[in-house]
């Protein structure tokens, strides 16, 4: 029995964990891929305080040091599903069954897909959600940015360290950016913009040939633009199928108070999978140092039989 059962091992839910074991909580995180969420596919973060430029791995794994410094227990499994239990819940992972009094969902998102023509085939040859991952692939080569918000405008930026050139296609005449990145693409030689478009289709038979995109009021106006590679930043779906005990907005972000609470008492969100304004590492670290406070004030009350 846990007193506190953490899923997801990025920025928030490895500080829900070093906060729960400094607070003399029983506590694992279960993480079915890799420690470090989303952080790790950015290339330079420069608005984390205390580090004013340092790569999303490299921070990444101070997290993880330091959690395991404190005796944080990681376990790679996949939690596949909550149930209610007599003592709190029931999580079931693709291994085993776990029980615990309170429970953090922290398992963040993943990238939203354009859902066009092409898009599935050419994953990895020619379409992708990571330009740390796979811009080199594309060296000395054009390619488009597809998105108008603080990933789209500072992957363009970082691709123009690789690439030949960089074309931003936004379904607005505005970007949705920090104004320090817009000014920065702005004054990059490397970057153009193309406004009030989307991708109708990604080109190419057997290899990829570029992508198709047509004006948001015109639609029938199509262009092909060869590029040699597409990266899609359009946002992000969060992680938050495998539980239905709690109440979700429409795109599956999950609600909660502002102690993080979710509808179902001992069930609290932290980070990118909550519906919150900002999703931002410094965020996530606030969100995580909450939802782990509050947990532990639950599994006191549960332990107290005041709950
Ligand atoms: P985002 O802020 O939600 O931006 C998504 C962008 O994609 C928007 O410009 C949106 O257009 C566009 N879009 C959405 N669906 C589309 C579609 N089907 N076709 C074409 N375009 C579409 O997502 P994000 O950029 O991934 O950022 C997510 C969060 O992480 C934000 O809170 C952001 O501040 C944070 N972040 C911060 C940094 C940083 O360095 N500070 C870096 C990355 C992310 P509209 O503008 O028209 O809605």
């Amino acid at each position: 029995m846990y007193d506190m059962i953490i899923v997801g091992a990025g920025a928030a839910g490895l500080t829900a964990a070093l906060y729960g074991v400094r607070a003399g909580m029983k506590v694992v995180v279960f993480e079915k891929m890799g420690v470090g969420g989303q952080i790790i596919l950015t290339d330079i973060v420069e608005n984390y305080p205390g580090f004013p430029s340092i790569s999303g791995p490299d921070l990444m794994d101070k997290f993880e040091n330091h959690v395991k410094k404190f005796g944080v227990d990681i376990r790679y499994e996949e939690v596949t599903g909550v149930k209610k239990s007599k003592a709190g819940f029931e999580i079931i992972t693709d291994e085993e069954k776990y029980e615990t009094i309170a429970l953090v969902i922290a398992t963040g998102s993943q990238p939203r897909k354009l859902h066009v023509d092409g898009e599935a085939e050419f994953i990895g040859k020619g379409v992708s959600y990571c330009a740390v991952c796979d811009g080199p692939f594309f060296k000395d080569k054009e390619v488009a940015v597809i998105g108008g918000g603080d990933a789209a405008v500072k992957e363009a930026l970082y691709l123009t360290q690789i690439v030949k050139k960089v074309t931003v296609i936004h379904r607005r005449d505005k970007l949705r950016a920090e104004k320090i990145l817009q000014d920065q693409a702005f004054s990059n030689d490397k970057v153009d913009f193309i406004w009030n478009s989307i991708v109708d289709h990604i080109d190419g038979k057997d290899k990829f040939e570029g992508i198709t995109i047509k004006e948001v009021n015109n639609p029938d106006q199509k262009k092909k633009l060869e590029v040699g590679g597409v990266f899609v930043y359009i946002g992000h779906i969060p992680n938050t199928k495998f539980i239905d005990l709690v109440k979700k907005k429409e795109g599956g972000f999950i609600i909660t108070d502002d102690c993080l609470l979710t509808s179902e008492k001992g069930i609290f969100a932290a980070g990118d999978c909550r519906d919150t304004c900002l999703r931002q590492i410094a965020t996530c670290v606030g969100d995580g140092a909450l939802a782990a406070y509050h947990a532990g004030e639950w599994v006191e009350r549960v332990k107290s039989g005041h709950a």
